[in-house]
């Protein structure tokens, strides 16, 4: 099997190529890629993947082709060339281009230490090689600083996890299929899970009955049975809420709690301070929508949970995800098809090490949150300073909290950095060397998905444009650059490829992972995977489901612990997944902002004599920026929603809402606080 890209097409005779979705989504579809005169010409959902099915987003159908060939590809090596931020570079070779990394990461080292450079990554390109292979062993070798990026997104949701069900995963997402009742929290499954939508159609023609926690009255909240309106912050009160009224109406499966459940009476105790009444005031809802909620818990079984991440989004997120794992729980809902929480991680033996290779590190190199990075460039007081940054997969400006200070960090006149993307984003524009980055298109990888459970393998479709590379080969040529002699770093794609995965997966059927078909996925769930209480305990220390844990006691919160909403001002900015973009992928693309609106309810429109379609200011102490209204009364009163991923050349003011979004931390995790932003608004 040849991982080279196909060679050029005839002219005019159109070709069609397998390919993968890259981008950080659930999904995570199988491609039709058409080629036509050796340029994109169409992009379609192919069906070698069964759960995607042949039907993709609009977004990625739409953004690709000029993505690849749009007029903003970077296509040859870039040095700065002028004021950072100026916007002035200079084309360079390759050996010049690796020369300036060197040189600059080099003064840094010899100044400050290895620690002093930092990777700064997230989630551009999900591929197993692109996200954690050469680049992760480069800067380990290097000794550079390590960087946890997850507290931007999931990092919440995993401790959570761990810390009620330890090192088990969940049930795949195939299994809403078998459930009673379906319960997506936190899920605009439209926007971020869109093959959800069909499975849950189906479900529900089968009697399933659906309930969506959401804020916003979203499409999927809609065609449920129940849509609970919460206030972004509560879902704590509103698990514990329900706990209690299970107690009340003698729902509690003891059963099952007395055989796989510690803490229980510890989380009633608790529970019973939240009763229904006090609840729906905390969570802005109705009495009767929480006990409706209750009920069905109580009746139907089995339940499947697909959580999103906006319950993670704030200061109670750690709190509100254990105790809303802690209904299944008490429920007796985990064993049986259809029952517990979908969570498809354990189904793919990754072998990160393998592939990252952490022993090439130092002993004892630091570990920094992703978040810490501007405070470290700014203002680092006794620490090791940041004096270098390599930005690849990812474009900070857009996506982190508080963005005016990581655009703050990125001008510090004694910080270094280097960048590789596909386009001049934000971020790259603050760089003083660029790399040209080649698309998912030109080049092979495999791929997991975080939505189901297939494993899918792609070679380069193209050719890599210009002098475009992939993140497996710039590391490569890095490590020579840097006079790494280890072996590991002249392994090739294919051999990355076979280390990545357990090689003795039986799903594999004894292939070597860099040899399966790319017009075919790999169903790992046809190899039952350890979930809760099927086929291993619970990995937690006690070995039990744990809903007190001495583990977080340590931390002060060995119980969920509601900390009372602090809202300074008049509204709650939720910035969610945009049907436009992934993350700030597609950002900058005029024909994918027109998303670009604030959402409000009628009623708050009128208290401020504000007009559908007129511009507002959306303003507090950290920034301010500017949006056309949109009134409606799909959004709660108080909670405003402006999707994210914006570019700064969206926004008018030269700020987007990520530069409204606070610094603070969730309670878990050192997670990011995107939906626990105030604002107020106003007419321009
Ligand atoms: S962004 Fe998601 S839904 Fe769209 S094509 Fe990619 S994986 Fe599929």
């Amino acid at each position: 099997m040849s991982d080279t890209a196909p060679e050029g097409d005839k002219a005019g005779a159109a070709t069609s190529h397998a390919a993968v979705c890259p981008l950080d989504c659930a999904d995570t579809c199988s491609l039709a890629i058409e080629l036509q005169d050796g340029r994109v010409s169409r992009v379609r959902g192919s069906t070698a993947n069964p759960f995607t099915r042949g039907r993709i987003c609009a977004k990625v159908a739409q953004a690709l082709p000029s993505q690849v060939h749009g007029e903003g590809r970077l296509l040859r090596p870039l040095l700065r060339d002028g004021a950072r931020g100026s916007g002035r570079f200079r084309p360079a070779s390759w050996d010049e281009a690796l020369d300036a990394v060197y040189e600059g990461f080099d003064r840094v080292r010899v100044r400050y230490g290895s620690e002093a450079i930092a990777p700064l990554y997230y989630g551009g390109p999900m591929g197993l090689l692109a996200h954690g292979s050469m680049d992760k062993r480069f800067f380990h070798r290097l000794g550079a600083s390590r960087v946890d990026a997850s507290p931007l997104c999931a990092g919440v949701s995993d401790a959570a996890w761990n810390s009620v069900f330890g090192d088990v995963g969940g049930i795949p997402f195939t299994e809403l299929g078998d459930a009673r009742l379906i319960v997506v929290w936190g899920n605009n499954i439209t926007n971020c899970n869109l093959h959800l939508t069909t499975l849950i159609r189906d479900a529900r023609s089968r009697g399933a009955r659906l309930v969506v926690i959401d804020p916003k009255r979203t499409r999927i909240a809609r065609d449920a049975d129940l849509h609970l309106p919460l206030l972004p912050g509560t879902d704590v009160v509103l698990a514990y809420a329900v706990a209690a009224e299970l107690e009340r109406m003698d729902a509690i499966n003891t059963a099952f709690v007395a055989t796989w459940v510690t803490g229980a009476e510890a989380f009633l105790a608790e529970a019973r301070q939240y009763p229904v009444e006090r609840a729906a005031e905390l969570c802005g809802l109705a009495p009767a929508q929480i006990r409706q909620f209750a009920r069905l818990w109580r009746d139907l079984a089995p339940v499947a949970t697909a959580f999103g991440v906006a319950p993670e989004r704030n200061r109670n997120g750690g709190a509100g995800l254990r105790a809303a794992y802690a209904l299944p729980a008490l429920t007796g809902n985990f064993g049986p098809p259809g029952a517990g929480i979908c969570q498809v991680s354990g189904f793919f033996p990754i072998e990160e090490d393998a592939l990252a290779r952490p022993d090439l590190a130092p002993d004892g190199v630091r570990e920094l949150n992703v978040l810490d990075i501007p405070a470290l460039v700014l203002a680092p007081g006794d620490a090791t300073p940041l004096r270098a940054l390599f930005i690849y997969n990812h474009n900070p400006v857009a996506v982190h909290p508080d963005a005016a200070a990581m655009q703050a960090a990125l001008r510090h006149e004694e910080l270094f950095v280097v960048g590789s993307d596909l386009t001049m984003t934000d971020s790259m524009a603050l760089a003083d060397v660029i790399l040209p980055a080649a698309t998912h298109l030109e080049y092979g990888d495999l791929y997991c998905a975080y939505g189901h459970t297939y494993l899918q393998r792609s070679a380069p479709v193209m050719a890599p444009l210009g002098d475009c590379l992939p993140n497996t080969e710039l590391f490569r040529r890095l490590a020579r650059r840097f006079g790494f002699t280890e072996d590991c770093f002249r392994d090739s794609d294919a051999t990355l490829m076979d280390q990545a995965l357990a090689a003795d997966h039986p799903a594999l059927a004894g292939r070597r992972p860099s040899e399966l078909p790319t017009d075919a996925a790999v169903d790992m769930s046809a190899t039952p995977a350890p979930s809760v209480i099927r086929h291993r305990p619970p990995g937690t220390p006690s070995g039990r489901i744990e809903l007190y844990s001495e583990t977080l006691a340590a931390q002060g919160d060995a119980l969920p612990r509601f900390r009372p909403l602090h809202n300074p001002r008049r509204f709650i900015l939720v910035s969610p997944a945009s049907e436009r973009r992934v993350n700030s992928t597609f950002g900058g693309l005029a024909s994918h902002r027109d998303d670009m609106v604030c959402e409000m309810h009628p009623r708050d429109a009128g208290d401020l004599s504000l007009t559908n379609g007129a511009p507002v200011r959306l303003y507090n102490n950290q920034g301010e920026v500017v949006l056309p209204l949109s009134i409606t009364d799909e959004v709660r009163p108080g909670t405003l929603f402006v999707p994210k991923g914006a570019w700064i050349g969206d926004s008018p003011t030269g700020q987007t809402v990520n530069a409204l979004i606070p610094g603070h931390r969730a309670d878990l995790a050192g997670g990011a606080c995107y939906y626990d932003c105030t604002v107020d608004v106003a007419p321009l």
